[in-house]
């Protein structure tokens, strides 16, 4: 992978991006595209690229570049477009916080600590995994239980196979991909059990990943207790009722030396807290405009960091967004102020951007919370009459819906309080 030149770290920069994953490597450009001179790029790992680095399989940039390309690939993509920029990549460094003035204080093995003061911020920290902690499994510690991510990096980008016979908890995609990179690699895959009655992954993940290599789904099912002393024995899963209680009558043991947890991916928020930023209780990520700005004037926020996802693509225009609104920020050529506020209604557990304008052109994601098909999205005025209804063929937790905004779609409607359902179709 081609490598950014070497940083000379400057006092001052017009936009400061934190994380060089895709979103923050396409904010930067973005931003410099939008007027920004000085753009600085900070990722704590040693090269930039984020999670792509270790997402060998296809699957990504059919959107963004119109082919199918690896992770790395897409990743190089971006790189090689930020070197034909002038943009500052300092890899191996930290980013400990952002004050009120937004001077930037980051830790790197280059400089030790140090003080940038930035004219525009831009947060693109991206997602960490859920661990076995956050569901409290029970049973003991023994080695052999890992992240899904955890041993898709082993394997990957360290060679390196967790085990000989997994079991995977949760259909998150990356579960779900590592199902199958585990059986390329000839570890016998046992099941992948699923607590809830609909898979959590895209479907083509399901059928590129479960069916095509014979692996089981185990859905609304369990693992109830992990046994072994010094490595993974065995676990015991369990059928769940309606209200997710395990039925131990029903319970069985499975033999494995390996437990892959795949139960989701948590925004990588502790500088926005720490920042005091507004943030979505549904997301788990800041609040945000139109323009991608949080609730602090000038720092912007984009990709996994806003929200979780499903596909790099969304990142990237999501990224370019924030990105070159960072520039015109620095610019003082923002865009006049949003005057709708989209509220999540029946199905739908947030929308993205929070507000909108009725005089642009925006893209909205969404996601609903249970799986329908044949449904209508509805943006209404509370206690008003509908603004804009819309058929979906089907939508899916697990897929994000993008819904395009024109201002001859909203032109009857002059701002102020929109809400968005996502129901079963009225026959
Ligand atoms: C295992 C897996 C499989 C996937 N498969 C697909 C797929 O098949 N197709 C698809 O389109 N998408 C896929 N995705 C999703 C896609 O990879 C993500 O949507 C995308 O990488 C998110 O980009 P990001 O820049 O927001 O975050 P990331 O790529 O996570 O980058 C965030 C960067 O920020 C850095 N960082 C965080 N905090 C700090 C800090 N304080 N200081 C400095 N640096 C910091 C991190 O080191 C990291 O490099 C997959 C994701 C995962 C995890």
């Amino acid at each position: 992978m081609i490598t950014p030149k070497p940083v000379h770290l400057r006092r001052s920069y017009d936009v400061v991006v934190v994380g060089g994953g895709p979103a923050g490597l396409e904010a930067a450009t973005a931003a410099q595209d939008a007027g920004a001179e000085r753009v600085l790029v900070v990722d704590r790992e040693k090269e930039a690229g984020g999670i792509l680095r270790q997402c060998i399989h296809t699957g990504f940039g059919l959107h963004r570049f119109g082919e199918e390309l690896t992770g790395p690939e897409y990743a190089q993509r971006v790189i090689e477009n930020v070197l034909e920029h002038d943009i500052d990549v300092l890899t191996d460094a930290y980013v400990l916080d952002v004050d009120s003035h937004r001077q930037v204080k980051l830790l790197s093995t280059q400089a030790g600590v140090s003080l940038v003061d930035a004219g525009a911020v831009v947060l693109a920290m991206g997602a960490r995994e859920r661990t076995r902690a956050s569901i409290s499994i029970p049973g003991t510690r023994p080695a052999g239980i890992y992240t899904a991510g955890l041993a898709q990096r082993m394997v990957n980008l360290y060679g390196l196979l967790p085990g000989r016979r997994a079991v995977i908890l949760g259909s998150g995609d990356i579960g779900l991909i590592m199902a199958r990179r585990l059986t390329l690699e000839g570890v016998e895959v046992a099941g992948v059990f699923e607590i809830m009655s609909h898979a959590n992954g895209l479907n083509r993940n399901i059928v590129q990943c479960l069916h095509d290599f014979d692996i089981s789904l185990s859905l609304s099912t369990t693992i109830v207790e992990i046994h072994g002393r010094d490595r993974v024995e065995k676990v015991t899963v369990a059928p769940v009722d309606s209200q997710l209680r395990p039925i131990m009558r029903q319970a069985r043991d499975v033999v494995c030396d390996t437990v892959l947890v795949s139960i989701g991916l948590i925004p990588e928020n502790e500088l926005s807290q720490q920042m005091r930023l507004r943030m979505d209780l549904a997301t788990r990520g800041p609040i945000v405009n139109s323009a991608m700005e949080t609730s602090r004037d000038g720092v912007f926020g984009c990709g996994n960091v806003v929200h979780i996802h499903d596909l790099v693509d969304f990142v990237s225009a999501e990224a370019l967004l924030a990105g070159s609104n960072a520039g015109y920020f620095v610019r003082g050529r923002m865009p006049a102020p949003d005057n709708v506020q989209l509220q999540p209604g029946e199905n739908v557990s947030y929308c993205v951007p929070h507000t909108i304008s009725t005089e642009r052109e925006h893209t909205v994601y969404l996601r609903v919370r249970t799986p329908l098909e044949a449904c209508t999205l509805r943006l209404y005025e509370p206690n008003n009459s509908f603004v804009y209804t819309k058929k979906l063929r089907y939508v899916f937790p697990a897929e994000m819906v993008n819904l395009k905004l024109r201002p001859a779609l909203l032109e009857q409607f002059h701002g102020g309080k929109l809400q968005v359902d996502i129901v079963p179709r009225e026959v």
